[in-house]
């Protein structure tokens, strides 16, 4: 069995951001190209700003994207109990410390010393006889658990991306483990869960690189190995900004909403800060699995870039399964009052076949559609105008005449489909003596009410013999 174990570790205080789903997207093709386990985890300690309602739309996101998990969620709310055993064998080991001064002290005093470029360190608690901090522990002092960092020792660790990271030890605070509540801190609960997960591989965002070699030490306190590490290039905004709400980061159930399919997307995402070392831009969820690869993740920042996902998607769009894409249409279907279950419609498929070239989003749709699902459909007042010579009667009864024939025509052909229907318009345009172009727009007009609209023999042959003959008949009496 593999023995690639990777998580996903999102603090439910927020949606699932491009970002975080990106952070989830490398954990998992990791996972499934290894065979490896795909970890869910929440975390959610920090109750104030924790909620379930976070953690169930974050989870919601994932399985949008397709991104199953194999064990989870897991609760750090749920793992108390784990943490302050940790905590316990830090101290008893002597690798932690009680301290007892107040937290606006401790915030005070290491701002002060931050600005003169200097890590403090309390040197009162720290130094402190274990016997008398713990007496003053027992007696029910109030107190936080902060980590010795030991002096003048370099850490130095091997990130998949970032290649060899080395910091000194000098430059690290005590940073605390256990706040006054007997809550645990992101740093100690993380390390113990990476620890009892067996977590081979901690894959996140290059924010947490700095977060390292604290947790390094902390693994070493407890006499773990600690996993490997992979820091992901920060997504930036066109603005060359943090990917923030103000420059283009919507959740990722926003994307869904306005219309983005999730192969798309995550399509998109695995290409920010990786690339396949060819080429290529497109690739099937197996193809994605298949080529990833966690050494050709590059430490530049990656630049979000919306056109690009626009036009990603809209080449998913093109290429999908109608049936699939039938799927996906139901919710914007609904949303735009369309009120027939497009499911079991047999005229939905072809019409989708039809028009998903021509989609940007899902959401554009239910407007495209109009003529092809319904017979009640307004005709656009420039395209009248435009194509059916209203200015010259002459003409106008002209054109009149020969869009019966096309009518006539239509009526009387044995085999109603792609080829004949070309065969009989390009026939009849040119008896006409329009111009082709000036013929097959006012045709368009007649069928589906705009001029923008696909090719003509498509419209044709999906709208179906009996509707062509009776919008023909409609156009006819607009023409009189
Ligand atoms: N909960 C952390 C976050 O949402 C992730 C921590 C980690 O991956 O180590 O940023």
């Amino acid at each position: 069995m593999s023995r690639v174990r990777v998580r996903f570790a999102p603090s439910p205080t927020g949606f699932l951001h491009l970002g975080g789903a990106r952070t989830a997207l490398f954990n998992w093709l990791l996972a499934r190209k290894m065979q490896g386990t795909f970890i869910l985890r929440v975390e959610d300690t920090d109750a104030r700003r924790s909620s379930q309602e976070m953690a169930e739309g974050i989870m919601e996101g994932l399985r949008w994207l397709g991104l199953d998990w194999d064990q989870g969620p897991f609760y750090q709310s749920q793992r108390l109990d784990l943490y302050r055993e940790a905590a316990q064998r830090t101290f008893a080991g002597n690798h932690a410390y009680a301290c007892f001064c107040p937290p606006e002290d401790i915030q005070a005093r290491s701002a002060d010393s931050r600005s003169a470029g200097r890590i403090w360190r309390d040197h009162g608690c720290r130094n402190r006889a274990s016997h008398l901090a713990r007496s003053r522990v027992e007696a029910g002092e109030s107190h936080t658990l902060r980590f010795r960092v030991p002096a003048d020792r370099r850490i130095v660790f091997r990130d998949r991306v970032y290649g060899k990271v080395s910091l000194f030890t000098d430059n690290i605070e005590d940073f605390t483990l256990l706040r006054s509540d007997g809550t645990p801190t992101y740093h100690l609960s993380v390390v113990a869960d990476d620890w009892e997960m067996g977590i081979s591989h901690v894959i996140r965002g290059a924010d947490h690189l700095s977060n390292t070699p604290k947790q390094i030490l902390l693994h070493e306190a407890l006499g773990n190995q600690a996993p490997g590490y992979a820091h992901l290039p920060l997504i930036l905004g066109p603005d060359k900004k943090r990917l923030s709400k103000r420059n283009g980061a919507e959740s990722v159930l926003e994307y869904r909403d306005h219309g983005f399919l999730p192969e798309a997307l995550c399509n998109y995402l695995a290409l920010l800060g990786w690339s396949p070392g060819d080429d290529r831009e497109l690739f099937s969820d197996c193809e994605l699995v298949k080529s990833f690869d966690l050494g050709r993740v590059n430490k530049a920042n990656a630049v979000f870039d919306r056109r690009k996902l626009d036009w990603m998607n809209s080449r998913y769009l093109a290429s999908a399964n109608s049936h699939d894409l039938a799927r996906h249409l139901q919710p914007f279907l609904e949303r735009s009052g369309d009120r027939q279950d497009r499911g079991n419609d047999g005229r939905l498929i072809p019409v989708i076949t039809l028009l998903k070239s021509r989609l940007n989003r899902l959401s554009d749709f239910p407007e495209m559609a109009v003529p092809f699902l319904t017979d009640d459909f307004d005709y656009e007042s420039k395209a009248v105008s435009r194509h059916f010579s209203l200015a010259d009667p002459k003409e106008r009864s002209r054109l009149r005449r020969w869009l019966e024939t096309l009518a006539d025509e239509y009526e009387q052909l044995e085999e109603f489909n792609l080829e004949t229907v070309e065969a009989v318009l390009r026939g009849t345009a040119k008896d006409s003596g329009f111009k082709i172009g000036a013929f097959f727009g006012a045709v368009r007009v007649a069928l589906t009410g705009r001029t923008a609209a696909p090719g003509i023999f498509d419209v044709i042959a999906t709208l179906g013999r009996q509707r062509v003959v009776e919008r023909l008949a409609r156009c006819l009496k607009l023409l009189q």
